[in-house]
């Protein structure tokens, strides 16, 4: 039997996107949109913040995948079903991640952020530039995405530090874990990079106690979820001169209302969700993959760990 997978994304746009590259690059697998005649004989459920009753509506679906690298989009529900949950790891995904990360950096090291300030008003000032090993970055979150990022910004020169779940080795990384290891890294990071998984304990960990314990001056940059930041406590950090600033690429509420204060904070930086994200034949792959290791119940790739929430 070929394998029929479920595309259930929050915009039919992007589910029927999703099913039209699918059938075009595997003809022999059945794909298909919620409600489309067939769709309940589907084993396999290709989501990204998908109906929280999607397993009512189709009881056959023994795995569940996001079609991203996070998973905090499928909800309790879905996350708790008792089903296999993966999600996608690309190495293209984690290349953008590094692009994205070394814009926030470079902006902060070279004081390009301040010079597009000053052109506003054209002002010609000249920034001291700093080098590479004298700024010194934490990253929150040493996963895939994290650990390689923070391994080749230590492998381009950058005093890089990371902090995880538990303990990790990673060539020229200094690496903290637990919550000892939490402070330890705070108080040494110019610039702290939030790359961690939403879940449980790090829901809110962007907060004032966090940002009291980085130095005088230092940067933030969330590229992680937005429910990881606190954002009244930035917004306060960075306008009582503590923090110098921040890049924030995902917000608790997406797009970012007009009215929100972070549009208009000084010194912070906002891009819409757009740090990186997998090619689209690369999560079609790889749904397949695993679709087709579903059906001779062979070990399933980048399975999460529903307990942990990553
Ligand atoms: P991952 O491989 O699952 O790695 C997660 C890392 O976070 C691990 O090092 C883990 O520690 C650590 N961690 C989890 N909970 C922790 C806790 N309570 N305390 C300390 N460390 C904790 O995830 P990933 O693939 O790197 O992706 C991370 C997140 O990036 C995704 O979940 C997603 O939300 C976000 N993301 C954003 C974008 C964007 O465009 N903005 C794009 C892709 C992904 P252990 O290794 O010790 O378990």
């Amino acid at each position: 039997m070929s394998a029929a997978i479920l595309f259930a994304t929050n915009t039919p746009k992007y589910s029927s996107f999703l099913v039209n590259l699918c059938r075009e690059l595997y003809p022999d697998v059945k794909a298909f949109l919620p409600g489309e005649p067939g769709a309940e004989n589907a084993q396999i459920a290709a989501c990204w913040a998908p109906d929280q009753d999607l397993l009512i509506e189709y009881p056959n679906i023994k795995l569940i995948h996001s079609v991203a690298a996070g998973v905090d989009h499928l909800g309790e529900t879905l996350l708790t079903a008792g089903l296999p949950v993966c999600r996608v790891v690309d190495d293209g995904q984690k290349m953008g991640m590094f692009e994205y990360i070394l814009y926030g950096i470079l902006n902060v090291q070279r004081n390009f952020d301040k010079a597009i300030q000053e052109q506003s008003i054209k002002n010609w000032q000249r920034y001291p530039i700093r080098k590479k090993k004298d700024i010194r970055i934490g990253f929150l979150g040493l996963g895939e995405l994290g650990g390689y990022v923070s391994s080749q910004l230590a492998a381009f020169g950058y005093s890089v530090s990371g902090w995880s779940r538990t303990e990790k080795f990673l060539q020229d990384v200094h690496c903290y874990f637990g919550e000892d290891g939490l402070d330890s890294l705070l108080e040494q990071s110019d610039i702290v990079v939030n790359i961690l998984p939403l879940n449980a304990s790090t829901q809110g960990i962007l907060n004032a106690q966090v940002f009291n314990k980085m130095p005088e001056g230092s940067y933030l940059i969330n590229c992680g979820r937005g429910d990881h930041l606190v954002e009244a406590d930035l917004i306060q950090a960075i306008e009582s001169g503590h923090l110098r600033g921040a890049l924030l690429d995902v917000f608790s509420v997406e797009p970012l209302p007009e009215n929100n204060p972070l549009w208009t904070t000084q010194g912070v930086s906002i891009t819409p969700h757009v740090a990186s994200d997998a090619s689209k034949p690369e999560i079609i792959h790889q749904l397949v993959d695993n679709a087709k290791k579903l059906a001779v119940e062979e070990r399933l790739n980048n399975q999460i760990n529903p307990t942990l929430g990553y």
